[in-house]
């Protein structure tokens, strides 16, 4: 240590600068800053900021998904939100239109949300867990999981939410690394990377099953007071 920081220690003034948090920082800027320090681009998608995760996802061609579809559907929200809901893959109309949720059983999600005074874009970032649609609006195979499932990770690392909804079995199963079954896994706290998750009925399901509304409700319900500590 300097003389001058021993004096300023002694004198009870140091540290006389202190780094700001990372949130802080502009997210293009810390992507700038790691491409100088690391003379280059992240290639890991877990070390990419917004700006890169963005583009990478945009580009993908890692699985036959995008020659199907017409494009990407990254994900629409609040990049610092507390909640973060997590869906299976874009449908016809999310293809159309590259936003999550805008179908029919994005409508039904939106009442959900609006019922616990909450909305897509504010304090609530949805994804899914393709960003692609299977064709057919078929059930995603294994390896599409696989190969797509980073950049949902890096997006839950990027936006650090308090809580994850999982909505459906695609998204509960890749998130928990299980096979077990909604009905199983609902109404606990289960945790992703010290994250609280819970698990709950995909909105499409609860189109066809209108009775399991009411569970639905209930898990939103427990999710609420989950995040608020009580
Ligand atoms: N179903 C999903 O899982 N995600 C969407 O974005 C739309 C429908």
């Amino acid at each position: 240590m300097s003389r001058r920081d021993e004096l300023l220690k002694e004198m009870g003034l140091s540290p006389v600068w202190r780094l700001r948090s990372a949130d802080a920082v502009p997210e293009q800027v810390q992507e700038q800053v790691h491409e100088q320090v690391q003379g280059r681009k992240a290639t890991n998608i877990q070390e990419m900021g917004w700006a890169q995760l963005k583009a990478k996802v945009a580009g993908c061609t890692d699985c036959k998904l995008r020659a199907g579809c017409q494009q990407t559907v990254f994900g629409v929200g609040d990049e610092h939100a507390d909640w973060l809901l997590v869906g299976e893959a874009p449908g016809s109309e999310e293809d159309r239109l590259g936003e999550p949720f805008v179908g029919q059983a994005g409508k039904l999600l939106d009442n959900m949300l609006a019922a616990v005074s909450l909305s897509r874009g504010r304090n609530v970032y949805i994804a899914n867990v393709l960003k692609c649609r299977p064709p057919g609006n078929r059930n995603p195979e294994p390896e599409e999981v696989a190969q797509c499932l980073p950049h949902l990770l890096r997006q839950i690392g990027l936006i650090r939410p308090k809580l994850i909804l999982a909505m459906g079995r695609f998204a509960s199963q890749a998130l928990l690394g299980t096979d077990a079954t909604i009905a199983s896994l609902r109404g606990k706290v289960h945790q992703y990377a010290g994250v609280p998750l819970i698990v709950t009925y995909h909105p499409a399901y609860l189109l066809r099953n209108l009775p399991d509304k009411a569970k639905a409700w209930a898990d939103l319900r427990f999710a609420v007071r989950t995040l608020s500590g009580r």
